[in-house]
């Protein structure tokens, strides 16, 4: 037996204040009670998100806003342009799939971010795509990619750019309104501190335009419908009314500590997590490093048996690398509920379990790297 800690980029370790709301008895969802903590809510997703637009809570993991973004901006056969640059906006891909969309892709190596040049490209040979699909920082890879460039560049051919913001949100910079994004995807157990259960969309003017025109069938994820309930701080079905409790009191304690003081958090978390794997001789795989995640090469197939001794000795639970990277990265998640305490016991639990493994041979120079970047203030 050891004490458990979640450290992977999603679910995200959950703070006591959150979970004691989630056991609260069970209040009713048509009440003014529950419209005013729907309300709260979604005032503090807009504070976070920079955004005025609309937020719809939807009660579904992040795939399902993803989807449901999809469904309702497009019609059949529309033609659309997916950036993939691993296997979460490799999603966006197979979801417009599913739905028969036209669907032109700009790739990247994974590890890299897709060049915005290749995206201006693409747009130039087809200047009849409809939508944007892309992906803020992509967590198979700990990649960050530059939204704003694509999102100025969607609009200069008339197409909407829709964003994945599941594991950017309340991480990494985000200006939602300011660099005109029409959709922004957000999911409950990332950033934001909740289990898994709800996502969010902010849908802007242009978005909200397109959905009362939707041409796909849709039932559960009608957005034309969400869009109707929330003006009275309703939703069309039962919502998940504990996760939205808690998820209430998730954006209390944001606001408490403040946005750029959670994002310099982050930001300082990922600089000292980088510093510390560097220290001991690995890699880090982002060209472009996002803040959530820190994915970290290593050698020899051996990311999966350093992931499952880590969880065994000490209890950290790390992620591991999807799809073709499987065994051959580990992914450090430090998005939501982590300080700098947290981040260095980690790194003790991490290289005592490297040296165990005989991938390293000294103990020591990751902690002490890592507690150089957060001296340095
Ligand atoms: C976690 C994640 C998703 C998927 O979210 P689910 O809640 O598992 O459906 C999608 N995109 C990104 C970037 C993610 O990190």
């Amino acid at each position: 037996m050891t004490k458990r800690r979640l450290f992977s980029p999603g679910p995200t370790e959950v703070p006591w204040q959150v979970s004691r709301q989630l056991a609260q008895p069970l209040i009713h969802h048509r009440t003014d009670e529950f419209r005013q903590i729907h309300r709260e809510l979604v005032e503090g997703l807009q504070w976070l998100m920079r955004t005025e637009n609309p937020v719809l809570v939807l009660t579904s993991s992040g795939t399902g806003a993803m989807e449901a973004a999809a469904v309702n901006l497009t019609g059949p056969g529309d033609k659309v342009l997916v950036t993939v640059l691993g296997k979460f906006s490799q999603r966006w891909k197979e979801i417009a799939e599913a739905y028969g969309l036209d669907v032109i892709t700009v790739e990247a190596t994974w590890g890299d971010p897709v060049p915005v040049e290749k995206v201006r490209e693409a747009l130039e040979t087809n200047p009849d795509v409809s939508a944007v699909f892309t992906t803020h920082a992509e967590t198979s890879t700990g990649v960050l990619q530059d939204v704003k460039a694509m999102a100025e560049l969607a609009h200069n051919h008339g197409a909407l750019i829709i964003v994945d913001g599941i594991t950017s949100v309340g991480c990494e910079e985000l200006e939602t309104d300011e660099w005109g994004l029409d959709v922004v995807v957000g999911g409950a157990q990332k950033g934001v501190m909740t289990p898994p259960g709800l996502s969010y969309l902010a849908v802007s003017p242009a978005a909200r335009e397109r959905i009362e025109h939707r041409e796909h069938p849709v039932y559960y994820f009608d957005l034309a419908r969400a869009l109707k309930s929330y003006k009275n701080w309703d939703t069309p079905w039962s919502p998940g009314i504990p996760l939205i409790i808690g998820m209430r009191e998730a954006l209390v304690m944001m606001r408490a500590e403040g946005r750029e003081n959670i994002l310099r958090r982050h930001a300082r978390n990922s600089q000292a997590t980088r510093a510390g794997v560097t220290a001991l001789g690995l890699r880090v795989l982002a060209s472009v490093p996002a803040r959530c995640t820190t994915a970290v090469v290593i050698e020899n197939n051996r990311a999966e048996s350093v992931k499952k001794y880590l969880v065994k000795k000490h209890g950290f639970q790390i992620a591991g690398g999807q799809a073709r990277l499987k065994g051959k990265i580990v992914r450090i998640g430090h998005l939501g509920y982590y300080y700098e305490a947290d981040m260095v016991a980690l790194m003790a639990a991490f290289e005592s379990t490297l040296f165990d493994l005989e991938i390293i041979d000294s103990l020591g120079p990751g902690v002490e790297a890592m507690l150089e970047v957060y001296r340095g203030k």
